[in-house]
């Protein structure tokens, strides 16, 4: 604790170095419907990314470990798949209700001390999982099949929507709740049974959510959880008893296990990277434009995959530029448990320095940099990991500030002199999560609409995630995969058809027919 200083009760750092305040306790892996303890000899710390405290150390899930996870959910498969789906919903039902209960003092506050969100948008964070899992409560008729009778005399066909088996699920760091939530609840609702790997950065909330699944009555062995990094997932992606993997995160990642899984035959649904571009028409509405583009280019301190980091300005940026700066420079950087902040901190270090460098990159290429939130010292938390909102001005699409996603509160500010030439700006970007347009014109919204090419549009709305009844639908490389996250194509993500075609006639005495039987 050399390195470190006391105040209000707590130490807080002064030094690079994490900070161990007693035994940190130790992540459990759940297998079997037990939360059990890992004989692993390897452990990361999970850090408070304001203070530098360890948290809590996760464990790197031994094989004999994660295959025992993969048996409990193979063996709580078959009895699991036959329970009614009026039961099974039973369960969804009362997980939404034991969210609602803990999602202020459990959650989101879990949330804030792992990943450094607000309180505030910890909730938002904990709310839009809820949201699925309140979807997941109709599943009875997202999983109807469908039936023709007298397909051919007497014979009538119709198809089933069965569970897969096994699923899995990998996590990202930057939304702790909402995305275990965009995965096991539609799975297992379908029938299906799951191993779940929360981020190795923020395990928390994934393991409050899985003993809230078990007070709802989840069986043992239908959700397992198992820990780790590279190794665990390579584990997910061989083992031929998983079936499908959702996976959140990097494009680095996304594209390894979208084609190591392939290659056993699995169904991999990849949400990954992004690099949201807003189109600012000159007609569009100052105020609330300017509101909309800094809320979601600093929200959650720019680590949203749906964060809206370039905007385009048509008709050029400098009249926008003043006041952008202005409302970007009253927002509040502290630490997510302290009333008032509008931006916490980024993960870690290395994601800090990361963001150092692609802005330092920037303005060496030619960027200005006209707003600059490096080398901010917050009070109280001089050693949290923070970078005060950033705006970069003249970026041009050769930029390596520009190519790489940023995820942190940097704002790229482009030009265009035409919507046409704002839309190819974005079209040219490899990726394609979402888009949107700031503008008072229907026919350039309908343009835009028509022309862009990204999976998620926005009119006049910065952040277009979609509710559960539709699905989330990055396209390009923000996404790999045909089947997306919840709505309809979760649902069918997570079932395969079978088809049953039945015949109940008194049939006459007829010879053997060798001919293909054709309807009659
Ligand atoms: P990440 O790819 O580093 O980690 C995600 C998961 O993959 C973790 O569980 C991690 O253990 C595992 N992993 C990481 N590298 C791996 C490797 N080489 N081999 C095997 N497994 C590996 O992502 P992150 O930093 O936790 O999350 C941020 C990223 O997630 C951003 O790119 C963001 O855009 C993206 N994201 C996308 C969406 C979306 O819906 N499109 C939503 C949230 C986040």
């Amino acid at each position: 604790l050399s390195a470190s200083v006391r105040r209000n009760g707590r130490f807080l750092s002064t030094a690079a170095e994490p900070i161990y305040r007693n035994p940190p306790p130790i992540v459990r892996n759940l297998i079997g419907g037990q939360f059990v303890e890992s004989r692993s000899k390897e452990f990361i710390d999970i850090v408070n990314p304001a203070t530098q405290e360890v948290v809590s150390k996760l464990p790197l899930t031994t094989d004999e470990e994660f295959r025992a996870a993969v048996h409990s959910a193979k063996s709580a498969f078959p009895k699991w798949r036959n329970t009614p789906i009026t039961a099974r919903q039973r369960v969804m039902f009362k997980l939404q209700e034991l969210i609602r209960r803990d999602m202020v003092d459990k959650l989101a506050l879990n949330i804030t001390t792992e990943q450094g969100k607000t309180l505030r948008d910890a909730q938002g964070d904990v709310f839009r999982g809820l949201e699925v899992v309140e979807h997941a409560c109709g599943m009875a008729t997202l999983q109807m099949g469908e039936y023709v009778s007298n397909v051919s005399s007497g014979i009538d066909t119709y198809s089933i929507r069965e569970p897969l088996g096994v699923c899995a699920g990998i996590c990202p760091f930057n939304f702790p709740a909402m995305i275990p939530l965009w995965m096991f609840p539609m799975a297992v609702t379908c029938g299906n049974t799951f191993i779940l790997k929360p981020s190795e950065k923020d395990p928390g909330a994934a393991m409050i959510l899985a003993e809230l699944a078990l007070e709802a009555g989840l069986p043992d062995g239908v959700l397992n959880i198992v820990h780790g990094t590279n190794d665990i997932v390579n584990n997910i992606c061989d083992d031929d008893d998983i079936r499908a993997i959702s996976f959140v995160g990097s494009n680095t990642a996304g594209m390894h296990i979208y084609a190591r899984a392939a290659t056993k035959g699995k169904r991999v649904q990849s949400n990954m990277g992004a690099k949201n571009h807003a189109i600012v028409m000159p007609d569009a509405s100052i105020d609330a434009t300017l509101n909309s583009l800094i809320a979601a280019g600093f929200g959650a301190a720019g680590q949203r995959c749906m964060a809206l980091s370039t905007v385009v300005f048509v008709g050029g940026s400098r009249p926008w530029e003043d006041e952008l700066i202005k409302r970007a420079k009253a927002l509040k950087v502290n630490a997510g448990t302290e009333a008032g902040t509008d931006l916490g901190p980024v993960i870690s270090r290395q994601a800090k320095d990361r963001i150092y460098r692609l802005i330092q990159s920037g303005t060496e290429s030619g960027a200005r940099a006209v707003l600059d939130g490096r080398n901010i010292v917050v009070a109280g938390y001089e050693a949290g990991n923070f970078v005060g909102p950033t705006i970069l001005a003249d970026v041009t699409s050769d930029m390596e500030c520009y190519k790489e996603e940023i995820f942190g509160p940097v704002l790229l500010c482009m030009q265009a002199e035409s919507l046409e030439e704002a839309i190819s700006i974005v079209n040219n970007n490899k990726y394609g999560n979402g888009a949107s347009i700031f503008t008072s014109s229907g026919i350039a919204a309908r343009k835009f609409q028509n022309d862009i090419e990204a999976g998620q549009v926005g009119i006049n709305v910065p952040i277009p995630v979609p509710l559960p009844f539709f699905s989330f639908t990055g396209s390009k490389a923000s996404f790999a995969g045909d089947l997306n996250f919840y709505g309809k194509a979760g649902v069918q993500f997570y079932t395969q058809i079978k088809t049953v075609t039945q015949q109940w006639k008194d049939l006459p005495v007829q010879g053997v027919s060798l001919a293909m039987p054709t309807s009659q």
